[in-house]
């Protein structure tokens, strides 16, 4: 029986009479992280020639499109440090325009101890969830809050902005871009090269605040700034770096083509395109998934139990269900996982 689009097969959440013997969860995984990549010598960034810390302007002296990449909006996502340190220390051939490196949480990176490497994430608060104008513009004050500040100028100038993250648990690299045509342009156009994540991801963002993709330029209705996030693998990781890397030589290759047109001028391969349909959030400190799945893992039958939750038990809503970032040990009210169904086209203008 094949499925219509948007159709249901399953409760996503169905109450059990008590809990379920012969679906035991996995348990309580040990918070044990391998930390196979050092963190990078950022010295040089602290006082770059911009005057402004971990801000690397590269200028073509042509006019072109503005090309703002972000790495470490989490302070402990240090493989996007390494990528834009490697390309500093190489040198850019930029075609045209101006492109602008930020390594965006120094101050949380500083933090960053190996004997707990999930600590140095943030100082005060998560600085992807601050780009909407009610925080930045409003009164409160936290690191993470002067730090969007500072940079949002640079940011709410770009034509084409990559922000680069990292996972903490086991993820196929994909793209992120929101419901924004533009912006689903750049990551279909990104994902379409070689040695790249083919999955772009469409979503309605997260309930605690803006991300950094969906900052008002990027989202206004008859705006033209483009963005995405590319979150690239685990956090600790060689292969990480070189994902990102890949990712960063693709948009400096195509920025002019992406910027204009809206697509690149050469495709190695076809974006294969999904939409978040429901976030599952931890409503009981004992959620736990029936295994520990993996990002990017697709599920064949609407009806397969994935996580308990309480008395709850949470299954796949539909066929072919994708598994978005699974956070393996979430707190109660954190969110644990996001479902998302392959799509034709996810683009909103
Ligand atoms: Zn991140």
């Amino acid at each position: 029986m094949s499925c219509k689009a948007g159709q249901r097969h399953h409760p996503v959440r169905v109450r059990q009479p008590r809990l379920s013997e012969t679906l035991p969860g996995f348990g309580q995984p040990p918070p044990v992280f391998k930390v196979s990549l050092p963190p990078p010598d950022l010295a040089m960034w602290r006082l770059p020639p911009s005057g402004v810390p971990g801000v690397w302007i590269f200028d073509s002296g042509r006019s072109g499109p503005e090309i703002v990449i972000t790495a470490m909006v989490h302070g402990n996502e240090y493989a996007g440090g390494w990528a834009l340190e490697n390309f500093r220390r190489r040198g850019v051939s930029l075609i045209s325009g101006r492109l602008t490196f930020i390594v965006a949480n120094l101050e949380a990176f500083d933090r960053f101890d190996i004997s707990n490497p999930v600590m140095a994430r943030h100082v005060d608060e998560d600085l992807n969830r601050l780009w909407h104008s009610t925080r930045l513009n409003g009164r409160d004050h936290s690191s993470e809050l002067e730090r969007a500040r500072q940079l949002q100028p640079y940011i709410a100038r770009a034509d084409l902005l990559l922000d680069l993250h990292s996972t903490l648990w086991p993820s196929e690299p994909l793209f992120i871009a929101s419901p924004r045509q533009r912006s689903a342009e750049l990551a279909c156009a990104l994902a379409a090269g070689r040695n790249l994540p083919q999955t772009v991801l469409t979503d309605l963002g997260h309930q605690g605040g803006s991300r950094l993709i969906e900052h008002a330029h990027f989202m206004s209705p008859g705006g033209t700034g483009r963005s995405c996030l590319l979150e690239a693998g685990s956090h600790w990781e060689t292969g990480t770096v070189t994902v990102m890397e890949s990712a960063i030589e693709r948009l400096l290759a195509q920025a002019e083509a992406i910027h204009l047109r809206g697509h690149a001028t050469q495709e190695s391969c076809e974006p294969a395109l999904a939409v978040v349909t429901d976030n599952i959030i931890a409503r009981h400190s004992d959620f736990s998934f029936v295994r520990p799945w993996e990002g990017g893992v697709t599920i064949p039958k609407a009806g397969t139990p994935l996580a308990h939750d309480g008395h709850d038990l949470i299954y796949t809503p539909y066929d072919e269900c994708l598994l978005i970032m699974p956070n393996l040990r979430p707190r109660r009210g954190q969110l644990a996982v996001r479902l998302a169904r392959r799509t034709a086209s996810p683009f909103r203008s």
